[in-house]
């Protein structure tokens, strides 16, 4: 019977270590780091057990052999509910760790400080021990002391807060697998819950079957994690994210080598199979070198995106993601299309507001010079001037809704260089008159005399911007340069004014933007300017020095009416700050 016990023990211990390392050579994760733990403390308690039966003649022996079972036992416990906890899918609040931790750490000091001898035992764990042989093996006889009971009942509590969590967690979880998961966990410990009940009732005798039921029970984990994939659930989910994720996704190595394509991407660029260098597919090699793109392809609108990746501080190659942005794309397509009706609609009001404006000013005419009263006007003049005020807001939003709705026309005629620096020079010289400022006009000879384009809406976009510097300049002088370079006319105009603050530049050019200490205007000109000159194929810039002045450049491109070459005559110095 004793060879038959000590077999059965040894053959407990070669199974755990079988479990061990089947477990140590699967991939890494949680549950078998808990599942490890777990064989191990229950390898150190068969060992103990076995000394315990075949080892100990005197009850020091014995109490030395149950001594290091209990040392494995507490760690075995918290391992089992770690890995409950983990295949249950259940959270374990701290508090229950925090309590088993404190129960099953007093339990063991008890245990631990227990004399060999009646004299020297403090009675916490065994109030008495003794070895007993039966003929076939050793045991330590005991009567429980408080803490064997505390143990016990803690140990008891924790088994059954497990069945329920788990029994809880089988039936909301949703997967059938993972119900099936759960199920060999709750049988696993179902089995050590039975031994332990049968053992109370004494139907075991003397006799230790916990060693066996232990076994079962990590039989039934072990089954738990590997019958369903467990290990490679979790082990293979970043490489299944990978693989099937909606983001095509090509790896390629310093040359440009494939190292590793999706199944997306795989979809998306077929063609890049089949490349002996992956890093020349057309699609790849832009991406590489120009960065980002949004391409379409087969009517699905991708954003290629590049990312360096390193190999230990070295550049170790590069990832390219393919990410589907048909929906945003369509979705951007919508609120363009209602902002397009938007501004067509703001377009179509300010065009219709304009009409009954000009008869009221007609009329308004027709009272001031037709009236006999010197305060009708008065009057008369007071609305004149509020409505050209009004009229100008008017032609600014129209403007600006045309430009945004698409709708600016811009016409392309002939025209005189000459004739349309005068006009300008004209009215420049009012705004800066009134304000006592000197005006100088630096037109380059290079500029041909006739030029292709649309004379007016340059004319309106320099009258902005000298009527700016006319605006926001005390005294000095209004400067405007003009140059041609490249087929593009340059025009600068510059002023020795209050200038702009680096900060408040970004917001001179959105509608209504104005610079908060100063707030004299509508905030449309710079707008107005900068849409045209955009729809003109150009630029405009500014530089600006903060109570020095400012230079706003107007840069675009304008054809040679007679086929005319540039002059070559340069003419340098008018764009810099006064
Ligand atoms: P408005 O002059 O009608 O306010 P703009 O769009 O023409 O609108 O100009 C926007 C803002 O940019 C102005 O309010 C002013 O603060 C600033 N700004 C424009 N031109 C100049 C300039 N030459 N010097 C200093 N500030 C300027």
């Amino acid at each position: 019977m004793l060879d038959v016990f000590c077999v059965a023990h040894v053959a407990v211990l070669a199974a755990l270590v079988v479990l061990f390392i089947l477990c140590v050579v699967r991939k890494n994760s949680p549950a078998k780091s808990a599942f490890m733990m777990f064989c191990l403390t229950l390898a150190i308690m068969v060992v103990g057990m076995l000394l315990e039966m075949l080892e100990s003649h005197t009850t020091r022996e014995a109490i030395m052999a149950v001594k290091m079972q209990y040392t494995a036992l507490f760690p075995f416990s918290l391992s089992m509910l770690g890995f409950c906890s983990i295949m249950g899918r259940f959270k374990v609040s701290k508090a229950v760790w925090v309590a088993i931790s404190l129960v099953e750490c007093a339990s063991y000091l008890a245990l631990i400080t227990t004399g060999t001898t009646p004299e020297n035992n403090h009675g916490l764990f065994y109030s008495s021990m003794e070895i007993v042989h039966d003929g076939n093996f050793s045991y330590l006889h005991v009567e429980k002391g408080p803490f064997w009971t505390v143990t016990y009942v803690a140990l008891t509590l924790l088994v059954v807060y497990i069945m329920a969590s788990l029994i809880v967690s089988c039936v909301r979880d949703s997967t059938p697998i993972q119900r099936r998961r759960i199920g060999y966990v709750i049988t696993g410990i179902g089995i050590l819950f039975l031994e332990c009940v049968l053992k109370c009732l004494g139907v075991f005798g003397g006799y230790n079957l916990f060693a066996f039921a232990a076994l079962l029970m990590v039989v039934f984990f072990f089954l738990s994690l590997i019958r369903y994939g467990y290990f490679n659930t979790t082990a293979s989910a970043p490489a299944n994210a990978l693989e099937h994720g909606v983001e095509g996704v090509v790896m390629l190595d310093e040359r440009g080598m494939l190292i590793y394509i999706n199944a997306t991407a795989k979809a998306i660029i077929p063609e890049i199979t089949k490349m002996k260098k992956a890093g020349e597919h057309t699609l790849i090699q832009s991406v590489l070198t120009d960065g980002d793109k949004t391409v379409n392809i087969g009517g699905i609108v991708y954003d290629v995106r590049s990312e360096r990746v390193d190999d230990y501080s070295s550049p170790g190659g590069s990832i390219i993601w393919f990410v589907n942005m048909t929906k945003y794309q369509e979705q951007l397509d919508k609120i363009n299309a209602a902002n397009r009706a938007k501004s067509e609609f703001l377009a179509r009001m300010s065009h219709e507001i304009r009409t009954p404006i000009n008869t009221i000013l007609g009329l308004n005419d027709v009272i001031r010079s037709e009236t006999q009263s010197s305060e009708i006007r008065a009057y008369s003049e007071n609305i004149a001037d509020a409505g050209s005020t009004l009229l100008a807001l008017i032609n600014d939003i129209l403007d600006i809704a045309k430009a945004e709705a698409g709708m600016l026309t811009l016409s392309s005629k002939p025209y005189s260089t000459d004739a349309l620096f005068s006009e300008i020079r004209l009215m420049g010289e009012q705004k800066t008159r009134e304000k006592g400022l000197e005006l100088i006009f630096e037109i380059s000879p290079r500029i041909p005399e006739r030029l292709i384009g649309d004379s007016v809406r340059i004319k309106q976009m320099v009258l902005n911007l000298l009527t700016n510097a006319a605006k926001y300049t005390d005294r000095g002088l209004v400067k405007l340069g003009a140059d041609m370079k490249q087929g593009n006319l340059i025009i600068a105009v510059s002023d020795t004014g209050i200038g702009i603050k680096p900060e408040d530049i970004e917001v001179i050019f959105k509608n209504f933007g104005r610079v908060p200490s100063n707030q004299e205007g509508t905030g449309l000109g710079l707008t107005i300017t900068k849409q045209i000159v955009q729809a003109m194929g150009g630029t405009l810039t500014v530089e600006s020095e903060y109570t020095k002045g400012s230079v706003f450049t107007l840069t675009f491109p304008q054809k040679t009416a007679d086929g005319a070459v540039e002059q070559t005559r340069a003419a340098e110095g008018y764009f810099s700050c006064p």
